[in-house]
């Protein structure tokens, strides 16, 4: 007897589920490992199981935007932020954790809850009724994510992530690039014909940028990615790169049809970057998806002209990871528009990282807990490291590739008139202001 099915019980279904319980919802959390079932990275049955790092990152709530989400997830009364407490080990201003005192921790904290029944099974097929919560995690086992791909749209799920990286604007040297649109072409959306920043290539600065591509240090795939398909449209820039030294100036950097402004010729090869978010404050390099090492792409990429300062909000990768197109297919609260008795939370939603998958998992277990008992909720405010993630996920994206991200202050409201040594600051200490207010607000509704 329960009034909301959970399905995954990692990082997001765990705090789901928590919020809810303690919301005083009887949950049934349906988790397949105990089963039989495992995924290729999980190695044990326990809850909230951290398949890579033991780190939840930055825990400096004052100068980084997760450090503030652990902040925000605390005040929240977040089981995941709470069972790291007693798991921490050492690692200087990171909040790193014990993964298996962690799991233990989390796993202990849902069973005894009155109100949770965990269940040791494989859901293969969404629930036709009932309020549901999806949060199977980039590895969904197989045939629910067929499912998902039947209720969601095909096209609107993704098995592997294809990452570009995204520069901060502001990091940008505009004295060196230029906006245009090749052949300064007005798009369907209108404009002037300036939507790209193009970041101009001499012979000489192309030829050793291929050659770094060629030779940089790249992350391998894991055996089990390695054995699913998945090129089609998106394949590695080092791999174009290897092809031959033109590859690129007749792919991705192609030069035709851009006149940079400062000679008024085409240069011999050009880096694009399109805006990713509403706000303008998020630039990604188009194309520019990678294995390289983020050490190596950090490197490299700074060698490009006008990117010499460049500050990454996310650097490129491939991976295997089932998400789906959350703006297009999720409501403000998580709901699937077209079957809204099932949200998603969790690293699905297209959100990247331990800390944001349980933080979508918390928001969506606050709006299953809300709609159920005819509670009003307002969604967090944008401002707030809660907000910005949820704004990631349900509607900020302007760029048509819908890619997964972690929280960063690129995805904030922007503070312009704010010095930039100070603007960090001013980001977090609006975010605190702005979620008092807020959590004012719902504890009234
Ligand atoms: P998960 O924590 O994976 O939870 C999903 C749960 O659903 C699992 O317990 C799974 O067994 C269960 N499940 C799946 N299908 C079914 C089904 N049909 N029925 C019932 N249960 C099911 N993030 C970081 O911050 N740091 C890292 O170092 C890091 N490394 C990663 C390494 C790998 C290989 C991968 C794949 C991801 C990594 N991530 C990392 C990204 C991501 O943050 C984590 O995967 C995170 O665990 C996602 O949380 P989640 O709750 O969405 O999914």
């Amino acid at each position: 007897d329960y009034q909301v099915h959970i399905i995954g019980g990692g990082l997001a279904g765990s705090e789901a589920a928590w919020q809810l319980a303690q919301a005083g919802v009887r949950v049934r959390l349906s988790e397949m490992r105990g089963a039989g079932d495992m995924s290729p990275a999980h190695q044990t049955d326990g809850l909230a199981e951290l398949v890579c790092s033991n780190s939840f990152r930055s825990d400096d709530a004052d100068k980084n935007a997760v450090g503030l989400l652990h902040q925000e997830m605390r005040r929240l009364d977040s089981v995941i932020m709470a069972q790291a407490e007693p798991a921490k080990v050492p690692a200087g201003s990171a909040l790193a954790v014990d993964r298996h005192v962690f799991s233990g921790g989390v796993t202990r904290a849902l069973a005894e809850h009155p109100n949770v029944t965990i269940v040791r099974e494989r859901i293969d097929t969404l629930p036709a009724s009932g309020m549901t919560i999806v949060a199977t995690g980039p590895l969904t086992a197989p045939a629910l994510a067929t499912s998902i791909g039947q209720a969601a749209g095909m096209e609107h799920l993704a098995f592997f992530d294809a990452i570009a990286p995204v520069i901060h604007h502001d990091s940008i040297d505009m004295d060196q690039c230029w906006m245009a649109n090749r052949w300064d072409k007005i798009g369907p959306g209108g404009g002037e014909g300036k939507d790209y920043i193009n970041c101009p290539m001499n012979r000489e600065q192309y030829e050793a940028f291929v050659q770094g591509l060629i030779d940089g240090e790249k992350t391998e795939f894991k055996e089990w990615e390695a054995n699913t398909p998945y090129f089609e449209g998106c394949m590695p820039i080092e791999v174009m790169a290897s092809r031959g030294p033109e590859t690129l100036r007749h792919g991705p950097m192609k030069p035709m049809g851009l006149d940079n402004p400062r000679t008024g010729r085409w240069p011999y090869a050009v880096v694009q970057l399109r805006q990713d978010n509403a706000s303008g404050t998020l630039w990604n390099m188009v194309g520019f998806q990678t294995k390289l090492k983020h050490g190596a792409q950090v490197e490299l990429f700074r060698t490009i002209p006008g990117l010499e300062k460049a500050e990454f909000a996310r650097l490129g990768g491939l991976h295997r990871n089932t998400f789906i197109q959350s703006p297009k297919l999720l409501d403000a609260t998580l709901r699937l528009k077209s079957a809204p008795h099932i949200r998603f939370a969790g690293q699905m939603t297209g959100c990247e990282g331990y800390v944001e998958s349980a933080a979508i998992g918390l928001l969506a277990g606050r709006f299953a807990a809300a709609e159920l008992q005819g509670r009003a909720m307002t969604p967090p405010p944008a401002d707030t490291a809660l907000g910005a993630l949820l704004g990631h996920v349900t509607g900020n994206v302007v760029s048509a590739d819908y890619q997964p991200m972690n929280v960063n202050f690129g995805l904030f409201p922007t503070l312009d008139d704010v010095k930039k040594k100070q603007r960090k600051e001013a980001y977090t200490s609006r975010a605190r202001a702005s979620l008092g207010a807020w959590l004012g607000e719902i504890e009234i509704a």
